[in-house]
């Protein structure tokens, strides 16, 4: 009842915005706040079928089964699935999640990654869930890890098992921003360490990596190669955006 009391008094002071538009959120009979504005609701992008079987990319009119990335790549990891295009404001959404502190979009974007792909994360049944690392460099400059957040956030909502001391970020990388397929996969190769001890001693056959948003798969990629030394083990990925095959 307090912490009832408490919330609607910050809600009064300091209103929560809406995740997709940024616009103070209308309170709900009740004391009630939805994450997104009604208007953004009806305008988000979910991805729907078709996509691509492999990494889960919405596909084009002439495309069949996989994505044009996929076609032409050999992939180390065995799938993946995004929620959301990352198109329209969304793409703001994103780099407010990721560079100006808005942590708390985790729960909504965990919320609704377990309701449009609980069922596939329930076949897949992942040993632990991954967040793509930061650098410490760059954590230390930005104070937090976007995809530990919605690592964090999803992992407590599916009562599943985070590890984020098994893989680690050991090279600085330059954004991937503006870069071709062929130099995003140059930035990233061999960024990432894991610790083989903990590998073995924790057993993981299936690992769920989770990041903010998928391009061209370098990045997961390069996690899942580093992985993927013993053959039986499967790497599957869940990005919150994913961008148009
Ligand atoms: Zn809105
Ligand atoms: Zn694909």
């Amino acid at each position: 009842m307090f912490f009832k009391y408490l919330q609607r008094l910050l809600d009064l002071f300091f209103p929560r915005r809406c995740v997709l538009c940024d616009r103070i959120l209308p309170m709900m009979p009740a004391g009630v706040v939805q994450p997104v504005c009604p208007e953004c609701k009806k305008g988000l992008s979910y991805v729907r079928e078709p996509f691509c079987m492999k990494c889960g990319k919405p596909l084009k009119l002439d495309q069949k089964e996989y994505c044009a990335d996929c076609l032409r790549t050999q992939h180390h990891f065995t799938g993946g699935r995004a929620v959301f295009v990352y198109t329209g404001p969304m793409k703001e959404s994103m780099y407010r999640f990721k560079y100006s502190g808005r942590r708390e979009y985790a729960d909504f974007f965990a919320k609704e990654a377990l309701r449009t792909q609980g069922r596939w994360l329930s076949k897949i049944r992942p040993d632990c869930v991954i967040p793509v690392p930061l650098h410490r460099k760059k954590l230390r400059k930005r104070g937090y890890n976007q995809a530990e957040d919605f690592a964090a956030a999803l992992a407590h909502q599916a009562h599943a098992h985070v590890d984020t001391h098994l893989v680690r970020r050991i090279r600085n990388t330059t954004p991937m921003k503006g870069l071709s397929a062929a130099d995003r996969k140059k930035n990233v190769n061999g960024a990432f360490s894991v610790d083989e001890d903990r590998l073995q001693y924790f057993g993981y056959k299936r690992i769920l990596i989770v990041d903010d948003i998928y391009t061209t798969g370098s990045t997961i990629d390069s996690i899942a190669k580093a992985l993927t030394h013993e053959p039986d083990r499967e790497i599957y990925f869940l990005c919150i955006c994913t961008g148009q095959g």
